[in-house]
């Protein structure tokens, strides 16, 4: 039998902290129970937020959790063709489109999605005229997913939650896309997104099991579709819940939440951390 892949994707964006101790121990300790091998990828599409010295510092960081990796370091600033190679399957099969609009423009045309509880945005193909004239006229565009066309073309789909969302949500799900709107596959800038870069890479890293934060929970329903639309099997996810600090927030990179590093440097042992973490 095939090993079950578990992985660990953080963004280079900054130092990690508790709760990425959290998700990649909860992560490690499951692949381990599993007799599984455990992934490590790094987020770096994001050329600006990204830099080569947080990725050093996660590698670090991990090194000092004790928490070894299987096979080699997958870089997402490596991976663009794979990228383009998915993108333009999408658009080959009519589901993606050109989107030209500013950020403020498609604020500006936002609506609630059925079941939807945040404003998103659905656009569409311009006139092929139209469209002509602005590549023409050099202007930037992202690509985005018609999500009702592709989510209508897909049929029912699902996913086995073995945690819990953040409603508690659990087992067998069914998906609601359209309720993230028309997302972006490429961006302006970078030439891809989130959701398009995970599911490819997910799919070529073997992995079978997605262990992550419940934050997480909503973008599983758009990365189902698109791993059924480009043909990539459907791993079993588990969302775990999210570690908050002593005035009950969550922790998050913004907010200046502790690094591991510091934690380190005031001479907190790995162990001791550890335990503190009451990991599940
Ligand atoms: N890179 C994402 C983050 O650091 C995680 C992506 C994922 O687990 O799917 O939040």
């Amino acid at each position: 039998m095939e090993r079950p892949v578990f992985r660990f994707a953080p963004s280079p964006t900054g130092r990690l902290h508790r709760g990425h101790a959290f998700s990649a121990l909860t992560a490690r300790r499951a692949a381990d129970a599993a007799g599984g091998l455990f992934r490590l990828r790094i987020e770096d599409i994001d050329r600006v937020r990204c830099r080569p010295e947080f990725e050093a510092g996660i590698l670090e960081d991990l090194a000092w959790l004790g928490l070894a990796w299987d096979g080699p370091v997958l870089r997402q600033s490596e991976r663009g063709e794979a990228y383009a190679a998915a993108l333009a399957r999408l658009e080959g099969d009519g589901l993606a489109y050109r989107c030209f609009r500013t950020r403020r423009e498609v604020a500006e045309a936002m609506t609630r999605a059925p079941h939807g509880e945040e404003p998103v945005f659905f656009g569409q193909r311009l006139a092929a005229g139209e469209e002509a004239a602005r590549l023409d006229a050099g202007e930037a565009f992202a690509w985005r997913l018609d999500v009702r066309t592709a989510a209508a073309r897909a049929g029912p789909l699902g996913f086995l939650e073995t945690g819990a969302g953040p409603a508690g949500e659990t087992g067998r799900r069914s998906v609601a896309p359209e309720a993230a709107g028309d997302i972006v596959l490429a961006r302006k800038d970078i030439g891809v997104a989130y959701h398009l870069a995970v599911v490819v890479d997910d799919a070529f890293q073997g992995v079978t099991h997605v262990v992550r934060g419940c934050d997480l929970f909503g973008a599983t329903s758009v990365q189902r579709l698109l791993q059924h639309l480009l043909g990539l099997p459907e791993p079993v996810y588990r969302h775990h819940r999210l570690l908050v600090g002593p005035d009950g927030k969550r922790y998050a990179k913004r907010d200046q939440a502790e690094t591991l590093q510091a934690i380190r440097a005031r001479g907190l042992s790995p162990d001791q951390l550890i335990a503190e973490l009451e990991l599940d």
